[in-house]
């Protein structure tokens, strides 16, 4: 396969350069964006970011122009994504609602409901969160139990929900519900769109190893919706969810990915100012094959997400490459993050470390502790590998558990 660019991405590539270097802030320049801030304030950097992303055209690279998206192929969004990862810049703060809520809106939405958020999402003025996962089902989703009972206009909602991302900040919610208790558990699920701040609404931030409450529980007590709030159809909620699921792998695989090229730059370099006993790290046999062994994979990464997304638009179906991609930057991510680790021992947790204190030194082992997550969020490393053992091996269902959540 042909990897190089035609003339108009290479002018692509140009446009989002001039762009880039003239809108990131200095502070988040390559000497590293400030890290690390408490919740508060680094919510109010990435609303900051996403408003200029917004005015620039650059929120939502792939979505429609009328939705207010730049209409981008999904190679064009990859070489955005690439230009803006050569700087430390805050992620997105609506990137569950441009990333997976507002694809599922495009595809399920009813005009009005397109009308009312997706402008939004992009502008960061709705911040979205993803209310699947409950305390008895993750993998397993379709046997959630939060009901919504119809009553009048309204559904009442009643139930827990946990591990919601953004959940502590959210304006709004994509909420997948029990509307028919009598039929197989996948049949009888349905999705709304529930405003964050209804009363009935409880919500408990989760503080996690690396210190911040990125996620929360959330509780609902006779939370009432409108029935004008249902997305799809009434109890095609698993439909709905599995689309969220497809563009979540896709899309988040594509953003972390150029996070994870952008961390094997910082760790080279790293590796190479940090003296040991005499010599840079980087001269370390040890070290300089595990250098090589992330580069490879970081490199094939590269190579098949363009391959996924040539010829393509943003609303085709990836198909199992969505699973390959997910498990193997979960682990990639993983394993060079242990590596800085390693290397700096109790160092990796000082802001301060024996590179000088230079960007990044004493962070490593916030990211690292971050990475954790990576093999259980969006789908867990055993069921990936169950996905791809059975849709793309062929070797037929495995015989445990339900595969539910990611049966995409
Ligand atoms: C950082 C992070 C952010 C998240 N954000 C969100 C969010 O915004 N919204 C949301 O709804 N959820 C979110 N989640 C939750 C996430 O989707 C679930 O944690 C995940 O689906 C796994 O579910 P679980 O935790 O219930 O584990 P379980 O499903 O109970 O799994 C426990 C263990 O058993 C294994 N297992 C389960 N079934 C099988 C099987 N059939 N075969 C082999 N092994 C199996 C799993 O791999 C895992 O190791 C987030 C999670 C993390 C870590």
């Amino acid at each position: 396969m042909d990897f190089s660019l035609s003339n108009e991405e290479v002018a692509f590539r140009g446009q989002v350069r001039a762009w880039v270097s003239a809108n990131v802030p200095c502070d988040y320049g390559s000497a590293g964006w400030p890290e690390p801030l408490e919740d508060r304030e680094r919510y109010r950097v990435m609303r900051e970011w996403t408003q200029k992303l917004y005015d620039g055209g650059w929120a939502g690279v792939t979505w429609p122009k009328e939705y207010g998206g730049r209409g981008a192929t999904p190679v064009e969004q990859f070489l955005f994504l690439e230009e803006i990862a050569t700087y430390r810049t805050p992620g997105p703060i609506s990137v569950i609602g441009v990333g997976m809520v507002g694809p599922t809106i495009m595809a399920f939405g009813r005009g009005d409901q397109k009308e009312a958020h997706l402008r939004k999402i992009l502008s960061g003025e709705q911040i979205w969160c993803q209310g699947f996962s409950e305390p008895d089902a993750g993998s397993d989703l379709a046997a959630l139990k939060t009901t919504a009972v119809l009553d009048g206009d309204h559904y009442v909602v009643n139930g827990q929900k946990i591990w919601t991302s953004f959940g502590p900040i959210a304006d709004w919610c994509l909420l997948q519900v029990r509307t028919d208790t009598a039929v197989a558990k996948h049949k009888g699920l349905s999705c709304l769109l529930v405003d964050m701040r209804s009363p009935g609404i409880e919500v408990r931030p989760i503080r996690q190893i690396t210190g911040d409450a990125e996620f929360s529980e959330l509780f609902f007590t006779n939370l009432r919706v409108p029935r004008s709030n249902l997305l799809g159809q009434e109890n095609d909620g698993w439909r709905v969810a599995i689309s969220t699921l497809m563009h979540e792998r896709v899309n988040i695989a594509a953003l972390v990915y150029t996070q994870i090229r952008r961390d094997l730059r910082e760790v080279v370099a790293l590796t190479k100012r940090t003296q040991h006993r005499g010599r840079p790290l980087s001269a370390v046999p040890e070290v300089r094959q595990r250098l090589v062994r992330a580069y490879s994979v970081v490199e094939s990464l590269r190579l098949s997400n363009l391959r996924m997304r040539a010829g393509t638009t943003a609303a085709d179906d990836p198909g199992p490459i969505g699973s390959i991609f997910k498990l193997i930057w979960a682990t990639t991510n993983q394993a060079l993050l242990e590596l800085p680790v390693d290397l700096l021992g109790p160092y990796a947790e000082l802001l301060d470390g024996p590179d000088g204190g230079r960007a990044g030194s004493g962070l490593w082992l916030k990211r690292y502790f971050r990475s954790l997550g990576n093999s259980i969020e969006g789908g867990t490393s055993e069921i990936l590998r169950n996905i791809i053992a059975e849709r793309v091996l062929g070797l037929g269902r495995a015989p445990t558990r339900d595969t539910a959540r990611v049966a995409k």
